[in-house]
């Protein structure tokens, strides 16, 4: 069982706020709760020896990530996952590492905010250019909101939350719909975030978690990036993929609670099983 979050806060800031529904520190905290009662957490490592062994990973566990290396890890998540001794990997993307730039789709939110409309939200990584532009007539500067709301992890936070026993890993350069790319791009993306990721931070293994969904990537994407990286992460919920390195992920900022999404999501899971229809096919 591999829960995945984004952010936990009870003010959600503007960059975000327009995307997605996140939890609430009480909402995350019962999906702890609920997680400690039926499933035991594991470590990455313990995960990556269990792939490399081949082993069969023990009914119940669960190992908890997080996208997109949002500075609410350290301030908020961090405390509550080590009070609750629970480990977790966080997926970084290399250009937002800190505060160098900002998510196109958090540009978005942020100017739906300013221009009071919703339009802006529909714009795709392809015209993330056009976010730009609009931005600069309306006199929106990204680097004053990057320096004023830090939306992202530092250097120094991420070495400390190592420190505390975290992992992390990659998660692209800039968060891009892979659909959307050529192979050659999807290759360029994955590589690139994977090596300077472990290079900054010095890591004897190599982990990725596909920005938005690995949706549309072929076999010849994994087989060309197979030999850069031990695991990669998906977010289709809980399924089985025929690429045996990729494993799927369950998303958690569900309108339903932590515990009727966990439920949902398993019946869902044995009841495609019963029919030969659980696993992804590339
Ligand atoms: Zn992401």
């Amino acid at each position: 069982m591999l829960p995945f979050y984004h952010l936990v806060t009870d003010n959600p800031p503007t960059h975000i706020r327009n995307l997605y529904k996140h939890k609430t520190l009480t909402e995350f905290k019962d999906d702890l709760d609920y997680l400690l009662t039926h499933f035991k957490p594991i470590t990455l490592k313990e995960l990556l020896e269990y792939h490399q062994s081949k082993k069969p990973i023990p009914n119940n566990s669960f190992h908890l990530t997080f996208d997109d290396g949002l500075s609410e890890f350290y301030h908020i998540i961090a405390p509550i996952l080590i009070e609750k001794k629970i480990p977790a990997t966080i997926f970084l993307n290399n250009h937002f590492i800190d505060n160098k730039d900002l998510f196109y789709r958090y540009k978005a939110s942020i100017l739906s905010d300013k221009l009071y409309t919703d339009t802006v939200l529909g714009f795709n990584f392809k015209n993330k250019n056009d976010i730009d532009e609009l931005a600069k007539t309306f006199n929106i500067g990204w680097d004053d909101y990057l320096a004023k709301h830090q939306p992202y992890l530092t250097t120094e936070q991420i070495n400390e939350l190592i420190n505390q026993g975290f992992t992390i890993g990659a998660h692209s350069l800039n968060h891009p719909l892979y659909e959307e790319l050529s192979l050659d791009e999807q290759i360029y993306q994955t590589i690139a975030s994977i090596e300077d990721i472990k290079n900054r931070f010095q890591l004897n293994y190599a982990v990725f978690s596909f920005p938005f969904t690995d949706f549309n990537v072929g076999k010849k994407f994994f087989s060309s990036i197979k030999n850069h990286v031990d695991l990669t992460f998906g977010s289709a919920g809980i399924k089985d993929d025929e690429i045996t390195f990729n494993l799927q992920r369950l998303p958690m900022e569900n309108k339903v609670d932590g515990a009727v999404n966990i439920k949902m999501a398993y019946s869902y899971y044995l009841l495609k099983k019963l029919i030969f229809k659980n696993t992804i096919k590339r």
